[in-house]
């Protein structure tokens, strides 16, 4: 039998699609399976109008044979099957897709669900077979034909035997002498996880006879090994059923087993979408942060799924990255696919379903605060970190969607409150919401600027990651209320009075501050008299957009090469028995003013939770004192 070459001129192309199309190998599987469940489709479409094409619905069914020792892989269905030109058109032609005809054709677009549309799915299977066979046979007709393969060669065409109407796929597996992988695809084990990762939800049953160990008839602890047929897919997908139906402990065995959390999620979020792309969804919030989840390995997405087949494991333009930590699964029947269904068009219909997604975590997340609060803030606690990056993330782009679900400690109780609470218990007077910063709650708690606040009997948020002071500049206000850094020069809390006798404390002891700045050189651009610091002698505040915290945390990142300077005061306690003895010693001992400004400037950077530039100088200074 002369070969016949492949239709499309270049061989180089069959070359490139089953070397680099697809990336993993394991999914000819599913493209061989997918094949044949739209086979089934189309058969039950055609038998609409002629019943003598029909099987009941039960008989319909896609099994898989193995003969190991031959190498042969085979896929049987009792689909509509191919005629001659079929096989020739369809299987003859590098990116011809009957599937893709066959729902052009206007009265079969709505009814049946066919996932083919490329034209390229069947090649993939030379990435493992050697040489593939088709037989097939036209339901109603005599003759059935068989097509071979052996890859860029061409292929052959002869008629052949074959009992009942469908299509048997056979594949001929690679023998690599270096690479044993492809056995792999041989094992029983290997296929039936293959089958349940790819195809579980096929609507056709999968089956497959397997050895399996039962217990020997007659006999209660002995047992055999006997030759089964089992269905491998579960069929209908627990999305796919209505959320009554399905019980808190189906969906949490389905997050366990498909996305390996040995902890319950806080949230299952089942639902469905109408519209422009519909699609069916189930969501999981997870109550901890997956273990990699704040490196560079973790990839976010959720797994795609068309018609039943996942097409997608992970893909990342189904969830914004500030609701990366989110498991689950989209299903849409609407989806455009492109040649490899392994990357999607990056398309409007991804944008529509990401977009109707975040909407529906956002809106998930704030009920949750509402009726489980212990609940919301464990989940704050492990993932809350992303949600401030995301408010901070793309100048603030995100900030609508996540001010309502971002949480910080307050001096309200030391626990965790959402903006929308702590204005709800904002006083009359107040002008701000105050915040401070600091490498712990309670590092942030005994600022002395912190304490002064909170003695006028206002709130203050206390602010320990990194991320927190950019997300609230990002925000720049909640409710028409601005933040205000407990340790700016712009907090004003004092009364007016305050105000007028602090300005005649630092006017007429200009000389003597101007002194301490000087002998401080450039570590603060100026020095002043404080009258908000409780009991303690000093403290650093800043003036400007540059906070210190944001000095340092700017200043710790890795490829900062030109670091950022706040512009820093030394604040001095003007009732602090050390604000009388500075003024003292500037008429009496300039040099030692000088020693003592550098001492009080570096407990000021103490108190603040800040690093001091010189321990020894600090150390000799302290023990001159002493001595
Ligand atoms: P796609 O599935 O993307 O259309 P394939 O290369 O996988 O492309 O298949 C090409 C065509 O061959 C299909 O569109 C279909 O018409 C036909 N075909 C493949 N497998 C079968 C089968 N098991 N039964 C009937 N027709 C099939």
């Amino acid at each position: 039998m002369p070969k016949i070459e492949f239709k499309t001129e270049s061989k180089k192309l069959l070359d490139m699609m089953i070397n680099s199309v697809y990336t993993n190998k394991e999914i000819f599987l599913r493209e061989i399976i997918s094949n044949a469940s739209d086979a089934i489709d189309k058969r039950q479409y055609m038998s609409l109008d002629n019943s003598d094409m029909s099987l009941s619905d039960g008989e319909y069914q896609i099994v898989i044979e193995k003969d190991a020792d031959n190498r042969l892989l085979s896929i049987r269905d009792n689909g509509c099957g191919m005629s001659r030109e079929e096989l020739e058109n369809n299987l003859g032609t590098i990116a011809k897709s009957g599937s893709y005809d066959f729902k052009q054709d206007s009265d079969a677009k709505n009814k049946t669900e066919i996932i083919g549309q490329f034209g390229v799915g069947f090649y993939s299977a030379f990435m493992v077979a050697d040489s593939i066979t088709v037989k097939s046979k036209v339901p109603g007709s005599k003759e059935a034909w068989q097509w071979s393969s052996s890859g860029v060669d061409g292929y052959e065409l002869e008629p052949c035997e074959l009992d009942e109407a469908g299509t048997i796929v056979t594949l001929h597996i690679r023998q690599d002498k270096d690479d044993e992988s492809y056995s792999e695809f041989l094992d029983d084990y290997r296929i039936r996880s293959l089958i349940r990762k790819y195809s579980d939800y096929i609507r056709y049953p999968i089956r497959m006879e397997v050895e399996e160990s039962r217990p020997k008839e007659g006999s209660e602890n002995e047992y055999e090994t006997v030759k089964a047929t089992t269905t491998l897919n579960s069929m209908v997908p627990i999305w796919r059923r209505s959320s009554s139906e399905v019980s808190q402990e189906e969906y949490n065995k389905f997050y366990r087993d498909k996305f390996f959390d040995y902890e319950p999620p806080v949230k299952v979020i089942h639902f469905s979408v109408d519209g422009t792309t519909p699609f069916e969804s189930l969501l999981f919030i997870p109550s901890h942060a997956p273990y990699d989840y704040y490196t560079k390995m973790y990839e976010k997405g959720l797994s795609l799924y068309s018609n039943g087949v996942m097409i997608m494991e992970k893909c990342p333009e189904l969830l914004p990255d500030h609701f990366g930590f989110v498991h689950g699964i989209i299903d849409s029947d609407s989806l455009t696919l492109n040649i490899s269904r392994e990357t999607l068009q990056h398309n409007r219909q991804l944008t529509n379903i990401e977009r109707a997604v975040e909407k529906r975590i956002k809106s998930e997340l704030l009920k949750l605060l509402e009726s489980d609060r212990d609940k919301y803030t464990g989940f704050f606690e492990a993932l809350g970190l992303q949600l401030k990056y995301g408010l901070y993330a793309d100048f603030g782009v995100n900030k609508d969607t996540l001010k309502d679900l971002v949480m910080f400690y307050s001096s309200n109780d030391k626990k965790l409150t959402t903006l929308k609470e702590y204005v709800g218990r904002m006083k009359e007077d107040q002008k701000a919401i105050y915040y401070a910063c600091g490498s712990s709650i309670d590092a942030a708690a005994m600022l002395p600027q912190a304490e002064a606040v909170i003695d006028r009997g206002y709130e203050v948020l206390y602010l320990k990651d990194d991320v927190d002071e950019f997300a609230l500049k990002t925000l720049s206000e909640y409710d028409g209320k601005t933040f205000t850094n407990v340790s700016d020069q712009s907090l004003d809390i004092s009364s007016e009075e305050e105000k007028a006798s602090l300005k005649t404390e630092n006017d007429s002891n200009k000389e003597m501050l101007d002194y301490i700045k000087t002998s401080l050189g450039d570590k603060v651009s100026s020095v002043r008299f404080s009258s908000s610091l409780k009991d303690h002698p000093v403290c650093l505040s800043s003036e400007g957009g540059i906070s210190l915290e944001m000095e340092k945390v700017l200043n710790s990142m890795p490829q900062n090469d030109r670091p950022v300077k706040a512009e820093t005061i030394l604040e001095i306690n003007v009732s602090h028995p050390i604000a009388e003895s500075l003024k003292k010693l500037y008429f009496k001992d300039k040099d030692k003013l000088a020693s003592y400004s550098k001492i009080l400037y570096a407990q000021a950077r103490l108190i603040g939770g800040m690093e001091i530039d010189n321990p020894t100088e600090l150390s000799n200074l302290v023990c001159e004192l002493m001595v």
